[in-house]
């Protein structure tokens, strides 16, 4: 027996008992960097996208190849990553053979007979991701004023911090003062120049300092202050 004669056993069963839904099989689903493929997907038929999953139905041929464990295992990380509220091991093309499963979220499933799988399917109604309890009840997606509070001034934070970090203004170039026949270089307010009159030279200070000794009256540094 082939796993695509299981593939259509599955299908016929989802298209005959779910005709307000629709089938595809191969379906591609990622989760995190790794992805796989559902062997039948019933799915809100919503134009041409496929809408929320339904349920996910996992088809293997009898006997089953590989351990049974490793089958529900795969079978519940689609159900995971798609958020899918109903899955299908199809052991064979006997129905008798197939386990049902409910997702109750959180990583919480739920092995459930056939007429629990069916009437389930038959009220499903879509839930947004993320909004289930641990008992698949919707929550109050509000947070706690605590919460909402410290994640404001968290993001006001990290803004303020990265406006500092961009429009703090670089550290002025200090500069100094020489005089037209004078060795030394001196700060703006110097007593020495002041006293004297002076006609005074602005030099950036790492110039200066190459070709001038510093005064010893104003003792001018690589500061603002020699500005
Ligand atoms: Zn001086």
């Amino acid at each position: 027996m082939r796993e695509a004669v299981v593939e259509q056993a599955v299908k016929t069963y989802f298209i005959d008992k779910f005709p307000q839904f629709s089938v595809s099989q191969q379906c591609e689903i990622y989760f995190g960097t790794k992805g796989g493929i559902a062997d039948v997907v019933l799915h809100q038929s919503i134009k041409d996208e496929k809408g929320y999953f339904v349920a996910i139905a996992e088809c293997k041929k009898w006997p089953l190849p590989i351990l049974r464990g490793r089958a529900k295992a795969q079978l519940k990380s689609y159900m995971s990553a798609t958020n899918t509220r109903y899955g299908v091991l199809a052991v064979g093309t006997d129905s008798r053979n197939w386990e049902f499963c409910e997702n109750k979220y959180n990583n919480w499933f739920a092995e459930i007979n056939r007429e629990d799988f069916e009437w389930g399917i038959e009220n499903w109604k879509p839930v947004p991701a993320g909004a289930l309890n641990i008992d698949g009840q919707p929550k109050h997606r509000t947070s706690p004023w605590w919460k909402r509070i410290a994640l404001t001034f968290g993001v006001l934070f990290i803004v303020s911090l990265a406006s500092l970090l961009l429009l703090w203004p670089d550290p002025p170039e200090p500069i100094v003062y020489i005089t037209r026949t004078g060795k030394k270089y001196h700060t703006y307010t110097c007593e020495f120049l002041v006293e004297r009159g002076v006609e005074k030279f602005a030099m950036y200070f790492d110039e200066a300092e190459k070709n001038y000794d510093p005064c010893g009256i104003c003792d001018p540094h690589r500061t603002a202050k020699s500005r």
